[in-house]
Formats: C-alpha cells, sequence, structure tokens
C-alpha cells in the first residue's frame, strides 16, 4: 500500500521514519510530503517542530489540531518543487462532508541541517 503521502513506498518507509523522529527529511519536498502524512496521522508536535522557529508563533498548537482532526484527508498532489520551494495541492473532506481542494506554494529553510516549513 501507498504512504499515506502518495509515494508508492510504504508508510513503514517513507514518511514514518519521519514523524516518529528516527529519520530527518533529507530534501524541501521530502519534508512537505512527511508534514501532510502528520495531518493524515495527527502527529501535531511533527508540525510544530518542522515549522522554522521564526514563523511557528503564527500558527496555534490548537488550529493545527483541529484542521488535522476534523479532516478526511483525501489525497495529495504534488504540482512542483525545486530545492527550497513546493506547490501542492491537498484535498480534504470536512466534518459535514465538504470536499476541500486546499492549493499552496510554500518555502522551506534548510537551517542546522534540517528543513523547516517557512
Ligand atoms: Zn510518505
Amino acid at each position: 500500500m501507498n504512504c499515506s503521502c502518495g509515494n508508492s513506498e510504504s508508510f513503514e518507509k517513507c514518511c514514518e521514519p519521519l514523524l516518529l523522529g528516527k529519520a530527518t527529511a533529507t530534501s524541501a519536498e521530502q519534508l512537505m510530503r512527511s508534514r501532510y502524512s502528520a495531518y493524515v496521522h495527527q502527529k501535531i508536535d511533527y508540525l510544530i517542530e518542522t515549522t522554522h522557529p521564526s514563523t511557528r508563533k503564527l500558527y496555534r498548537r490548537k488550529d493545527i489540531e483541529k484542521w488535522a482532526k476534523e479532516s478526511k484527508w483525501l489525497k495529495l498532489e504534488v504540482l512542483f518543487s525545486s530545492e527550497n520551494f513546493v506547490e501542492f495541492k491537498a484535498y480534504y473532506q470536512d466534518k459535514i462532508g465538504k470536499i476541500h481542494e486546499h492549493h499552496e506554494k510554500s518555502n522551506f529553510i534548510f537551517e542546522g541541517g534540517k528543513w523547516f516549513f517557512e
């Protein structure tokens, strides 16, 4: 079975080691994919830890948790990625059953040996 991020690798080989802190992302796209999987698996701490300290205050834990838990995550589509940028669409169903397409262009920063969502 494919990983929750949509890769053909299994979750155990793809995103799980990152979510468990056993591995770190080696590219912006890998970090982005693992962050999507973190929403699927409700790893809120991972989402906070992988947000760069300079922008972390813009995101409230409560809001992240609510969005992660109240949504049924359907699919991730990576449209474009470069060294420090990923454009993607995440599809999810909200608690009243409406399907949403979340289109985002994200920047990433490599600092201290780790990738962060900016
Ligand atoms: Zn994955």
